[in-house]
């Protein structure tokens, strides 16, 4: 097998830049567990302040974010509504059954996004045949979805009927800044409406590791004892954390770039014979589209040729643009796939 030159795998495959590395090296670290890591608690504070929220919690990923989340906010046997394709329910080992008991049900909808409608027909009655529903969890960019990022308005909506009916809101954020950049929304508008909201630094924002939970201070009290209890306690992580800094100052804009960088390769996409997606929907930095021969068949030449893509199915791909992809890249992976997909 060649080596990968052109990795649209996942916007997780980022490498630190060596600006990056550099402040990474010279920051000031401490115990984290005793607050003492400066670094750390800077990172929190300035996540909970683009946030609005009151406190933040650094932790070592955006998966460990969603299940303390889950955690705090549900007993064993209550019920977590969210979109079919939802990384919290589907994608995080069943961790959400695992830790918390809790029960996570899929809401169908185009592009991972439903409605407020659907969440308000998916509330059970409260008797004592029905699971309690008491979280609406909400993926901002929704990744099954390609993508798609929700608009304020359709928060909004959801907002009101989990606020009505007493539900706890929780974002999965692992894709928020892509979702601020191509709405030209502030994050304190979309993460005013939640209980609990996360970021990821592993993904388009190119930190090597690491995701920050925030929330009021009581509610990130708490989830410090589950931080201890799995294991996510760290020590000198301001090390790690200084990355996250480095993202939030250097790496949130340029996600435009991403994003043009997907909606090219999405209209050379759709002109290649047999390859099917509307580029119309491609609003952030992820691609999906489905291919005429399969994606085993495919996977196997694409590669020979130095280009790597996400497998979605035994006809779907998927491809993430990020800060490692130049434009020149993606005319580079288009040339792959039309050559690819020509021979069958
Ligand atoms: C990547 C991802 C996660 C998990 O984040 P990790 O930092 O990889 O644990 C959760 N939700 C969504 C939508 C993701 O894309």
């Amino acid at each position: 097998m060649q080596a990968i030159k052109i990795d649209l795998y996942s916007d997780t495959v980022t490498q630190p830049t060596l600006e990056m590395r550099k402040f990474m090296c010279q920051v000031e670290v401490g115990d984290e567990q005793k607050h003492e890591d400066p670094t750390v608690n800077l990172l929190q504070e300035m996540v909970a302040e683009l946030l609005g929220k009151e406190a933040g919690l650094f932790l070592p990923s955006g998966t460990m974010c969603n299940q303390i989340a889950i955690k705090l906010h549900c007993s064993p046997g209550d019920e977590v509504l969210m979109h079919s394709l939802a990384h919290v329910g589907f994608s995080e080992g069943g961790a959400l059954a695992a830790l918390s008991g809790a029960i996570p049900t899929g809401l169908p909808g185009k592009r991972g996004i439903f409605s407020a409608d659907q969440v308000r027909k998916a509330i059970r009655p409260i008797n004592r045949y029905a699971p309690r529903t008491s979280v609406v969890s909400v993926e901002q960019t929704s990744n099954g979805g390609g993508g798609t990022p929700w608009s304020l308005s359709a928060i909004e909506e959801i907002a009101k009927v989990a606020r009505e009916y007493n539900l706890v809101l929780h974002m999965d954020g692992a894709r928020l800044f892509n979702a601020v950049v191509a709405t030209n929304t502030p994050a304190k508008d979309f993460s005013a409406h939640f209980d609990t909201v996360w970021v990821d630094f592993s993904k388009g924002l190119g930190a090597p590791v690491g995701a920050v939970l925030a929330g009021k201070q009581e509610l990130i009290e708490e989830a410090w004892n589950w931080k201890q209890r799995l294991g996510g306690a760290m020590r000198q992580a301001g090390i790690i954390a200084a990355g996250g800094i480095f993202a939030l100052q250097h790496n949130i804009d340029r996600l435009a770039e991403d994003h043009e960088n997907a909606k090219v390769l999405a209209e050379g996409l759709a002109e290649i014979p047999g390859i099917q997606l509307d580029p119309s929907e491609v609003k952030t930095n992820i691609v999906i589209f489905d291919v005429a021969s399969t994606t085993e068949a495919m996977t196997e030449k694409v590669l020979q040729e130095g280009l790597r893509l996400s497998i979605l199915g035994p006809n779907r791909f998927r491809a993430v643009t990020h800060m490692n992809i130049s434009r020149q890249d993606v005319k580079e992976a288009l040339r792959i796939i039309r050559l690819c997909s020509k021979e069958g």
